[in-house]
């Protein structure tokens, strides 16, 4: 059987562990959920669910190989977290290029790091059947991308979700990092929890957008951390301004300053802003990210400012 063999064959063992099944539909695997599955398989799941409780918090336990992980989080989605957690790690590894830096991406419902990073392709599994990130511009990535198909929904309940983020917690084989980025789902549930009990987590970066309804989220997720007593290193306001390209007016489309507000409310740092501007949009969404493609611009400058602050505010690393 081929490495990519392999590989699908985990996907899937990991969905039935997960308590997913696969089904091919129209040629492709679609996951169906346990919702469309029978009553006494549901009980099934809320045993388990209550055994898992019944064992209490999970023990920490470091990534292999891994010296500091900093996560990504946002309270609401589609406020730029992705973007910024793959600019932040191309910068972390720009500012010092004795740094090795990879990626994960725990967003399972909506994993955006194969296409930011332009990656496409099946791990390959490693001697000690440990899954290989894959690599580009010089990052090593992993995500639920590479596991299941591009337009397949993920339509699984919590226990599922919990699964398979401890799946990419731990079958992967990372070598020697320094930094380990982790694009976190957004919001505050399971998933949030699972990935901040599971791993020592050496700070959490949150990502807002100025308006009020994204601060609200955003505070859901700073008070989250410090239940679980994850350092906060800072906010980072993003889409904080746009310039007109034409006649250069500045527009705070979703307000001024309101991260930095709620940072003085929750008496935390603003690790820096990033203007909303259509090279970053369009550098993500073609798989170039602003970082690596156009590292001059004033915008990737705001990326690499960031990636200093974050770099100040890690407790030292272990040695
Ligand atoms: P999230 O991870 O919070 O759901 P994404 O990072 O996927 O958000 O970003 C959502 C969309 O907004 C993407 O198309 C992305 O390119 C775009 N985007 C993010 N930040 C900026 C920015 N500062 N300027 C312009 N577009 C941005």
């Amino acid at each position: 059987m081929g490495s990519w063999q392999h590989v699908l064959l985990f996907g899937e063992v990991l969905l039935r562990r997960c308590g997913g099944v696969t089904a091919p539909v129209g040629g492709s695997r679609t996951l169906v959920s346990r919702r469309q599955l029978s009553g006494g398989e549901s009980e099934t799941l809320k045993q388990r669910r209550a055994q898992m409780m019944s064992r209490g918090l999970p023990k920490q336990k470091p990534i292999e190989g891994v010296n500091q992980v900093i996560v990504v989080a946002s309270g609401k989605g589609g406020v730029g977290k992705s973007t910024t957690a793959v600019n932040l790690a191309l910068a972390l590894a720009a500012n010092d290029s004795s740094k090795a830096v990879g990626l994960l991406d725990v967003d399972v419902y909506g994993p955006s790091i194969p296409k930011m990073m332009n990656l496409k392709g099946i791990p390959e599994l490693s001697q000690s059947n440990l899954m290989k990130p894959l690599l580009n511009y010089g990052i090593a990535c992993m995500s639920m991308g590479f596991l299941v198909e591009e337009t397949a929904p993920v339509v699984w309940r919590g226990l599922m979700v919990m699964s398979a983020i401890e799946k990419l917690l731990r079958q992967v084989d990372w070598g020697q990092l320094d930094y380990l980025v982790v694009d976190m789902p957004p919001g505050t549930g399971d998933a949030q929890l699972s990935v901040s009990q599971n791993i020592p987590v050496s700070g959490a970066v949150i990502v807002s957008t100025p308006q009020d309804i994204a601060l609200m989220d955003a505070r859901k997720s700073a008070e989250m951390f410090r239940k679980v007593h994850v350092p906060i290193l800072g906010l980072i306001q993003n889409m904080s301004v746009f310039q007109c390209p034409q006649c250069k007016h500045r527009t705070h489309i979703f307000g001024a300053d309101g991260a930095r507000k709620l940072a003085q409310i929750l008496d935390l740092d603003v690790l820096g802003d990033i203007p909303l501007h259509l090279n970053i949009r369009e550098t993500s969404d073609t798989g170039q990210p602003i970082v690596f493609s156009q590292p001059d611009s004033d915008e990737a400058k705001a990326y690499l400012k960031i990636a200093e602050e974050v770099v100040r505010r890690l407790p030292p690393p272990a040695e």
